[in-house]
C-alpha cells in the first residue's frame, strides 16, 4: 500500500482529482479482457508527457510498480497490476493527432482509439492497416505495446512495420525519442522496435510517428460458407497461393458462426464462414474478386458472396470482429491459443487441435487469419472450475507443442503478459529469453515496469 505522503505526492503532478484510490476506479482498472485481476493502490490518469515523467520518477525513487493502461482490452492479463502500486491510465493522453500528409506520417497520443485514426486519416484520403479486431475500443498505446495485428496484417503486417518513432519514458523518468519522420532510419540498434511488443515493461509510450499508407482505391469482400473448418482452410490456402494477394484471409469455424449469429442476432448460415478482403485500384481489386470468386465456386462448390459497397462489406466484417465476445459469451472463459503452421498443414493442424481438445474434454471453437496459416484455438472453460482449467492448461500446452510437429510455430500476436508466461521460453527459446530478460534487467533495474508480465521473474 501506498502511504499519504506519497499519495499526495502523485497527486500534486497529476491533479488530485486524477490520483484515484477509491475502490470503484481501483477494481475498473484491475483486470483487461482475460480473467486475471489485481488491484492496484492507485490510478493515475496524467494528461502529458511531462506528468508521466514526473509520474515515473517519483516510482523509480520509491520501487513503486508501475502498470501502464490503454483501454484494458488486452487479451494477455498485460494491464493487471499484479505487483499492485500505479495502474498509469493513457485515458487523458489523448491530444488531437498531427496528420503530415505529404510526408505521409501522423502522430499521436497514445490514447487515442484505433478506429478514431482510422477514421481521422481516411478522411484525408489515407490508410494505417493495423486493424485488431477490438479497433472500436483499443488504443494506439496498448496497440504498440502488444504489436497488435488484425487481418489486414496477411497483407500489409503488424503493429511495427508502421511505428516510425517513438516518444517513451523511461523507468528512471526520463523523456526519449526513438526513431525517426522519415522511412529511411538506419543509424544504430533500433530501439523503437525494441519498444514496440514491449507490453509496458520497458516505458510508457507518450507519442508515436506513425507511417501511412495512400488509401486504397477500391474494397471488396469475398465470403462463402463450408461444411466444415478443415474444408474452408483448404480453400483459404488455395486463394492465399493463388496470385491474388488478397489483404485478409480469415475463417471460423461452425461453433463461432453459431456463437456469433446468437451474440449479434444475425442469421449466418450454419457452417466453417470464409472471409476474404481484396482491395487496391478499382480494376486491380474487381478482377481478384472475380478470380477467387471462381476459384472457390469452381473447385470447392460452394456459393459466394460479394460485398462491393463498404456497409455491407462492413456486416461480415463486424461478424469476424465478434468471435471473441460471442465465443466470451457461451462459457465463463476463454483460453485462447495461437499456432502458425504452413498452408498445407493446415488440415491437419485443425485435426489435432479437434483430437487433443477432446481427449482433455474441453470444449473449443477455432478461427484465426487462415491466409498465413495462423490459427486460434479457442478453449471454453469454466475458470472457476479448477479441474477444468487444469485439463485446459494441459490441452493448451499440447496444442503449443503440436504446432512445431507440422513445421509450425506457436506464436503469441496478442502479448505474454501472464497468460502466456509459462510458454513464453518455450515460444522462443531458451537463449532468446535469456537475452529479452537481460535486456529488461538492463533497461528496468528496479524491477518497476510492469513487474510479474512476460518473464518467470524480473
Ligand atoms: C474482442 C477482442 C478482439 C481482439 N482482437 C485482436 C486482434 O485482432 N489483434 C490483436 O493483436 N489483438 C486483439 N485483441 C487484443 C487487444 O485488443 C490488443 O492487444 C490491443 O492492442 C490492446 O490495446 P489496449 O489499449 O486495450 O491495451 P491494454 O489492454 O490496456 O494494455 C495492453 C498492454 O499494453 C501496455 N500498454 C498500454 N498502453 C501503453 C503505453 N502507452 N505505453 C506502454 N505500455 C502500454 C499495458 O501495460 C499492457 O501490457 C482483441 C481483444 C478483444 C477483447
Amino acid at each position: 500500500m501506498l502511504d499519504d505522503a506519497l499519495i499526495r505526492k502523485l497527486g500534486s503532478i497529476v491533479g488530485r482529482e486524477n490520483a484515484l484510490t477509491d475502490d470503484r476506479t481501483r477494481a475498473a482498472c484491475s483486470s483487461d479482457a482475460t480473467r486475471w485481476r489485481s488491484d492496484p493502490d492507485i490510478v493515475l490518469r496524467p494528461r502529458n508527457t511531462d506528468e508521466v515523467a514526473g509520474v515515473l520518477k517519483v516510482a523509480h525513487e520509491n520501487g513503486i510498480p508501475v502498470t501502464p493502461r490503454g483501454a484494458g482490452t488486452g487479451l494477455c492479463g498485460g494491464a493487471v497490476p499484479v505487483g499492485g502500486g500505479i495502474s498509469l491510465s493513457t485515458e487523458r493522453l489523448n491530444a488531437a493527432p498531427a496528420l503530415h500528409k505529404e510526408d505521409l506520417y501522423v502522430e499521436v497520443a497514445p490514447g487515442i482509439i484505433n478506429h478514431d485514426l482510422q477514421e481521422i486519416v481516411e478522411s484525408r484520403g489515407l490508410f494505417y492497416p493495423p486493424d485488431p479486431s477490438s479497433w472500436t475500443r483499443c488504443t494506439i498505446g496498448g496497440n504498440i505495446a502488444e504489436c497488435a495485428g488484425g487481418p489486414r496484417s496477411l497483407k500489409y503486417g503488424t503493429t511495427r512495420r508502421y511505428v516510425l518513432g517513438l516518444e517513451i519514458v523511461t523507468p528512471e523518468g526520463e523523456v526519449l525519442f526513438t526513431g525517426a519522420r522519415t522511412v529511411k532510419s538506419v543509424a544504430g540498434y533500433d530501439v523503437t522496435r525494441m519498444m514496440v511488443g514491449s507490453e509496458g515493461t520497458l516505458c510508457v509510450i507518450t507519442s508515436a510517428v506513425l507511417r501511412l499508407l495512400p488509401l486504397p482505391g477500391a474494397r471488396e469482400t469475398v465470403s462463402a460458407v463450408f461444411k466444415d473448418l478443415r474444408s474452408a482452410a483448404a480453400a483459404a490456402t488455395a486463394l492465399a497461393g493463388g496470385g491474388l494477394s488478397p489483404a485478409a484471409l480469415e475463417v471460423m469455424d461452425a461453433v463461432c458462426s453459431e456463437a456469433v449469429s446468437a451474440y449479434l442476432g444475425v442469421g449466418l448460415d450454419p457452417g466453417a464462414l470464409l472471409l476474404a478482403e481484396f482491395d487496391g485500384m478499382p480494376g486491380q481489386c474487381a478482377e481478384n474478386a472475380d478470380r477467387a470468386a471462381r476459384l472457390l465456386e469452381g473447385e470447392f462448390g460452394v456459393a459466394v458472396r460479394r460485398a462491393v459497397e463498404p456497409g455491407d462489406a462492413d456486416k461480415v466484417w463486424r461478424a469476424r470482429r465478434a468471435v471473441l465476445p460471442a465465443l466470451a459469451a457461451l462459457r465463463p472463459s476463454v483460453l485462447i491459443g495461437d499456432v502458425t503452421v504452413p498452408g498445407s498443414k493446415l488440415s491437419a493442424m485443425i485435426e489435432e487441435i479437434m483430437r487433443i481438445s477432446s481427449r482433455h474434454g474441453v470444449g473449443a471453437a477455432v478461427f484465426g487469419h487462415a491466409g498465413s496459416g495462423n490459427l486460434h484455438p479457442a478453449l471454453l472453460i469454466d475458470d472457476k472450475d479448477a479441474d477444468e482449467m487444469a485439463r485446459a492448461r494441459a490441452a493448451m500446452t499440447e496444442l503449443t507443442q503440436a504446432g512445431s510437429s507440422f513445421d509450425g510455430e506457436a506464436s503469441a500476436p496478442r502479448g505474454i503478459g501472464l497468460d502466456r508466461q509459462p510458454y513464453f521460453d518455450m515460444e522462443i527459446g531458451q537463449s532468446g529469453y535469456e537475452v529479452m530478460r537481460s535486456i529488461k534487467h538492463y533497461l528496468d533495474p528496479g524491477g518497476i515496469m510492469n513487474p510479474g508480465k512476460m518473464f518467470y521473474e524480473d
